[in-house]
């Protein structure tokens, strides 16, 4: 999160996020919200040993108002932009997913309805924000990519889930290797990485930096630890 545009930034996801929670229990009106439990493990994070002389960046992780923002059904499925026109976005993008692909089963799908986690190809809109000074509200440069979540209730055999979706926007004005550096720290948060590392050797390192680093292992302990936290996502509704 880069300094006051992206606190704002999250402030706007949280709102949304609440207004879904709202939405989604005015639906759920005669029953309760399921409680705060983890899932098993992913064998991929199972396997993974925690690599205890990096650390990790758990303390900056945010919770959704309905807990981690992790994955419970593998492989999470990814549906990525067709864009004939710009083979080079799909690449670098089919390139992140199959990085992640390592620590959390994805696999890109077709069907965008079904989708967990949906990636355009598509400029973000501007954020605004008002100058402390003037007090006028100022449009900022370009953002190159975000990522916001949604919640919904799904129908299952145990009855209804509550789920989440990703939706991220990678712009198309970007060289493959940014683009590539971008899908890698975008699909992080989607994956559950809901935060940043204040270490410019992580992926998902809060600002963009002229060399992006590769998935390290402090984003895999620090992905560990959040799908070892309690979440009501992904949890039948009685
Ligand atoms: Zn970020």
């Amino acid at each position: 999160m880069l300094s006051d545009r992206s606190r704002l930034r999250f402030l706007r996801y949280m709102i949304m996020a609440a207004l879904s929670v709202v939405a989604v229990t005015t639906k759920v009106t005669s029953s309760a919200l399921p409680p705060l439990k983890s899932h098993p493990l992913p064998s991929t994070l199972a396997q993974w040993e925690t690599v205890s002389e990096v650390g990790d960046y758990f303390s900056a992780i945010e919770e959704s108002p309905l807990g981690y923002l992790l994955w419970s059904e593998f492989p999470v499925t990814v549906y990525l932009d067709q864009s004939e026109q710009d083979e080079k976005w799909r690449e670098a993008v089919e390139t992140a997913v199959q990085e992640w692909n390592r620590y959390l089963p994805l696999q890109v799908s077709d069907d965008r309805a079904v989708a967990n986690i949906i990636i355009t190809r598509s400029r973000p809109p501007l954020n605004t924000t008002r100058n402390p000074e003037t007090g006028i509200m100022e449009l900022s440069r370009a953002r190159s990519a975000r990522t916001r979540y949604e919640f919904a209730l799904k129908p299952t055999n145990e009855g209804q889930k509550l789920i989440h979706r990703m939706k991220i926007e990678i712009s198309p004005d970007q060289s493959q290797r940014h683009t590539l550096a971008t899908a890698r720290h975008e699909i992080g948060h989607a994956v559950g990485i809901w935060g940043h590392s204040p270490n410019p050797e992580d992926a998902l390192y809060f600002s963009q930096v002229r060399n992006a680093s590769p998935i390290s292992d402090r984003d895999i302990n620090t992905l560990k630890r959040i799908y070892q936290q309690p979440t009501r996502l992904g949890h039948p509704i009685n």
